[in-house]
């Protein structure tokens, strides 16, 4: 069995196969399509597990009652019911797929796991203040955790297998999740970050690694499974990752799903900046600075997963073949 977990790709993008270019700018984005297309959600994930991910994330990035209540005209119950549907969908494209797979051999994923994401309280604003983590010093951990509360206790309540706290801006943000998730000792999360281009910082300027640390170590033993960055450039993660673990002694698993390396601008969409190497050409380094959980964000299709697949069973096999003998030679 592969140490390697593989996440899906971004879920807008694949999104976009199903319902046309109609995604971005909207304050609920993907969220909307809960309530107007949940067909459309569902085809989603079961190209995502076909593509072989072992994890799919629910349609809840930014999924917010307060937004459901402004922009659907639902009341806080029927919001919370649309979040629970969201993992529903999940769970039903989980359960064709598993039929699909039944009888076949050589099937990558065959246990695929259902992630409840959690978008930072940014999202909601629908300010791109999930990339700036401006709100922080304006903010309390109070607030936070009863904003993240109730959509956390309904995915869990929902049956998802685990948290995906991601794009968090802010080390006030991410305080607050650790605390908060301590509340629900069942549940496993992961903690992601968005992260400045500068290899070293969290986007609110604060240092990624001691924050990244400090929040696995006052986290219940075992509930962060990983710590790491998302939708952030291909170009921009090694910097932040390496050294967090020393080669070959893995304390802190990490995780990593960027983006394309497009840049977002709210006038011109997703846009190329010029010739960002793709995502699977970094797949090696990043594995070997303790990547455990690998997958794609903004503008990474299923295809792309495919080929995160590929470059990481090539990796696993090149390690094998090198692993020393019994004798440790
Ligand atoms: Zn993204």
């Amino acid at each position: 069995m592969s140490s390697i977990t593989i996440l899906d790709g971004g879920f807008s993008t694949q999104l976009s196969t199903h319902v046309g270019d109609k995604i971005d700018g909207h304050p609920l984005w993907t969220a909307r399509f809960l309530a107007s297309d949940p067909k459309a959600i569902f085809q989603t994930h079961l190209d995502f597990l076909r593509a072989g991910a072992d994890i799919i994330e629910t349609n809840t990035y930014q999924a917010s009652i307060d937004g459901f209540v402004q922009y659907l005209g639902l009341d806080k119950f029927e919001s919370l019911e649309l979040i629970s549907k969201a993992v529903d969908l999940a769970k039903e494209a989980t359960k064709v797929y598993l039929a699909e797979i039944k009888d076949k051999t050589g099937i990558p994923n065959k246990n695929p796991l259902i992630a409840g994401s959690c978008g930072p309280y940014g999202a909601s604003l629908h300010d791109g203040s999930e990339y700036t983590g401006e709100y922080a010093s304006s903010i309390s951990k109070e607030f936070l955790k009863a904003w993240h509360r109730p959509r956390i206790e309904v995915l869990i309540n929902a049956g998802v297998d685990i948290l995906a706290l991601e794009t968090i801006p802010c080390e006030i943000e991410a305080e607050a999740l650790v605390e908060l998730i301590k509340e629900y000792p069942n549940i496993k999360a992961w903690l992601s970050f968005s992260c400045k281009t500068d290899g070293m910082s969290i986007v609110d300027g604060s240092n990624f690694q001691s924050v990244a640390l400090k929040c696995y170590k006052n986290s219940t033993p075992g509930q962060l499974i990983a710590v790491g960055v998302n939708c952030l450039a291909p170009t921009a993660v090694t910097s932040l990752i390496q050294n967090f673990n020393k080669m070959g002694e893995i304390s802190v698993p990490l995780i990593v799903y960027p983006n394309s390396g497009e840049v977002y601008t709210v006038a011109e969409g997703w846009k190329q900046r010029g010739s960002e190497p793709p995502l699977e050409n970094f797949i090696d380094e990043w594995l070997n600075y303790g990547v455990k959980f690998i997958g794609g964000c903004c503008r990474t299709y299923a295809h792309d997963v495919r080929k995160i697949l590929f470059e990481v069973r090539n990796w696993e096999k090149k390690k094998s073949d090198g692993i020393p003998c019994c004798c440790g030679e």
